[in-house]
């Protein structure tokens, strides 16, 4: 008969998962352990169509992702670079939706009604992996974090959604005054921790925006799918 080797949960995780030596896993939020439900372009489409600019999802998922784009790269050549503010969100999200519905009179109304949509937990729903993947953290012991280029409607809505509501500390762009990839943001976020880049990983969905810029920091990183 053969004998099975026995593995803690921790030893799994630490040894297979997270690196050694990883004292804290620093999650990415929207894509990684959650996603908008409905899509964004269907939740764009149900909003324009309420205020009388109906569009198709292709349609405003082509747009939409052009008006991201757009400020993203308007972010990038800003001096300094990434740098943010709960201001400058709220104009992001107010020009990408301006670009979607062509800047028309009812941009305006649209766009508040989707920051509210947004900002409602029901809005969002959790996804398999990054969630299996925190609750592997938790149960490792290790300290769980949200660091997220959402704004601070994070805070309200990660208190109430699984499993975001798992972390013990929550990091919003906004709130620290620098987006990823800025190095700043990861700075901010070991000094708030406590801990150095060779005790954090951070688990993202975005190539560039999570998993490069953690790896300029000098921390572990996990893509997720
Ligand atoms: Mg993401």
């Amino acid at each position: 008969m053969h004998s099975i080797p026995i593995t803690t949960v921790a030893e799994t995780v630490i040894g297979h998962r997270f690196p050694e030596g990883v004292r804290a896993v620093v999650f990415d939020v929207v894509g990684t352990l959650v996603e908008p439900s409905p899509s964004v372009a269907e939740a764009y489409a149900r909003v324009g169509l309420r205020h009388g600019a109906p569009l198709e999802t292709a349609d405003i998922q082509r747009r939409f992702h052009a008006a991201w784009r757009r400020q993203e790269i308007i972010d990038a050549a800003a001096v300094p670079a990434y740098a943010t503010s709960a201001a400058r969100e709220m104009d992001r999200w107010r020009e990408i939706v301006a670009d979607v519905f062509d800047r028309t009179s009812q941009s305006d109304a649209i766009f508040t009604d989707l920051w509210e949509h947004f900002g409602r937990p029901d809005a969002w729903r959790p996804l398999p992996a990054g969630t299996n993947l925190a609750r592997a953290a938790v149960d490792a012991g290790l300290t769980v974090a949200l660091a997220s280029n959402f704004d601070e409607r994070l805070f309200a809505i990660s208190g109430v959604i699984e499993p975001l509501s798992w972390a013990h500390h929550v990091f919003a762009s906004s709130e620290i005054g620098w987006r990823k990839p800025a190095a700043e943001f990861f700075r901010t976020v070991e000094r708030r921790l406590g801990h150095g880049p060779h005790e954090l990983v951070l688990v993202g969905d975005d190539p560039e925006l999570d998993i490069a810029a953690a790896t300029r920091a000098g921390w572990h990183s996990h893509p997720i799918a």
